[in-house]
């Protein structure tokens, strides 16, 4: 296995492809193909090898065939948008080619977040013989594959799982999202969920907050927020009690999405403009900063982990694993922000497993069900090194202020 497609050049898409072409011996073919071909031209003249290109609509299953037919793909990594998932993933089943995601298929109307479209696709991958792995990012992605090493290293059983998800980045914009802004304002203004003894306990959107001390960042107030990781390590991480998870939006991010929400701009149903049929969102997103513009100039750091308790030996233990990632070095290193490097280095590392053999199998996966020890040894030589440290019990107070 040697040749990639990457469909998608934008902020993450295009760490991809660059990060593909740094990597040579595992990557001997690399072609990427998007929506429009500036966005494609633009990524393949910042490449530090050749790669090849294409336009392509992905939701478009013919289209998306009929390429997968010429390049031969040994694995699709998707990083177009959530839309397009089941289309990629019935175009890779009709081509025969393995696939790889970022985030969950979501439907245009609704804002869901949940594995029950993509996990049905299991036995028809398993028929072909083919691979499908979901999550492969950060989060979900290393978080998950953090919480799979510590299943294997540092526990008999886990029993809660806190993920902890701060930027503390500054691009210097009055508002702006570092991902795809549709995607993200669905995420956010979504009503919370957390899981607690079998049971998905639902909040109103950000009414439970608390400051967390993030390592190499300090204390940041975080909001319990619904992610979709927390659906499959349900499934994966036996003896679990409770998973929650938690994000950082600053004041000012906050002021903007309540304004704009009130206004009706965050809305995901058409509303009629001047006799046209427009979403909101879809509008709202136009007039907002590219994510993949930010990069320019944005200082400070991701720090995003996952916060463990649960017994070893009939001994309570908690533990932290996290890494911390610079914007202004990401930047250096491969012209992008440390949201979409972060995303689109777990891809590369998970794209390596497959094309290593070390990561194999037959039918749809999360990536926590996969070999974590080689993936996270693997992630560090790519460029995000994480960490790993006991807590003491007092310290665990400190990490976590009481919640408001
Ligand atoms: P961007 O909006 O920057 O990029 C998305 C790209 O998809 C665009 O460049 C666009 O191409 C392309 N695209 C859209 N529709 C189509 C289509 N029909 N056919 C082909 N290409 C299409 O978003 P991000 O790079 O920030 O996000 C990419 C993905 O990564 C998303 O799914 C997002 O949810 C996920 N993500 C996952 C994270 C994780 O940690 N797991 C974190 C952040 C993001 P063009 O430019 O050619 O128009």
């Amino acid at each position: 296995l040697d040749n990639v497609l990457i469909i998608g050049a934008g902020a993450a898409g295009s760490v991809v492809a660059k990060k593909c072409a740094m990597n040579r011996d595992v990557f001997k073919k690399i072609h990427l193909a998007s929506r429009r071909i500036e966005s494609c031209k633009k990524v393949q003249a910042e490449c530090k090898t050749p790669i090849e290109i294409s336009q392509l609509d992905a939701d478009n299953v013919a289209d998306t065939v009929a390429l997968l037919n010429k390049v031969k793909p040994d694995l699709v990594i998707n990083m177009a948008l959530p839309y397009q998932d089941l289309a990629i993933m019935d175009a890779c089943l009709e081509a025969g080619v393995n696939y790889m995601d970022t985030a969950n298929y979501e439907p245009r109307d609704e804002a869901k977040f949940t594995y029950k479209y993509q996990w049905p696709y299991n036995d028809k991958f398993k028929a072909k013989g083919l691979m499908a792995v979901l999550g492969c990012g950060f989060d979900p992605g290393v978080t998950n594959i953090f919480c799979a090493y510590a299943q294997e290293n540092l526990y008999d059983e886990i029993h809660t799982i806190d993920i902890i998800d701060c930027n503390a980045g500054s691009h210097g914009k009055a508002f702006a999202t570092n991902f795809n802004p549709e995607i993200n304002l669905r995420e956010v203004t979504q009503r919370g969920k957390y899981w607690k003894n079998g049971e998905w306990i639902e909040i109103d959107p950000l009414s439970i907050s608390t400051m967390i001390d993030y390592p190499e960042v300090g204390p940041v107030k975080s909001y319990l927020i619904y992610h979709e990781e927390e659906e499959s390590l349900v499934e994966n991480i036996k003896g679990l009690k409770e998973i929650r998870f938690w994000m950082t939006f600053s004041d000012n991010y906050i002021k903007h999405l309540e304004v704009l929400q009130n206004v009706g701009m965050t809305r995901i149903d058409p509303v009629m403009h001047k006799g046209t049929p427009i979403i909101p969102m879809e509008f709202l997103k136009s007039v907002l900063p590219e994510p993949s513009s930010l990069a320019e100039n944005y200082t400070g750091k991701t720090s995003i982990g996952v916060v463990l308790k649960g017994e070893k030996k009939g001994k309570k233990k908690r533990y932290m694993i996290w890494n911390v990632c610079d914007h202004a070095e990401t930047n250096k290193e491969v012209g992008a922000q440390a949201v979409s490097y972060t995303t689109g280095v777990p891809a590369v590392t998970g794209a390596i497993m497959m094309f290593k053999g070390i990561w194999k199998g037959k039918g749809v996966f999360n990536v926590e069900q996969l070999p974590p020890e080689p993936f996270l040894e693997e992630l560090a030589e790519q460029g995000l090194p994480w960490q790993v440290k006991e807590i003491e019990k007092a310290d665990q107070k400190k990490l976590f202020a009481v919640e408001t």
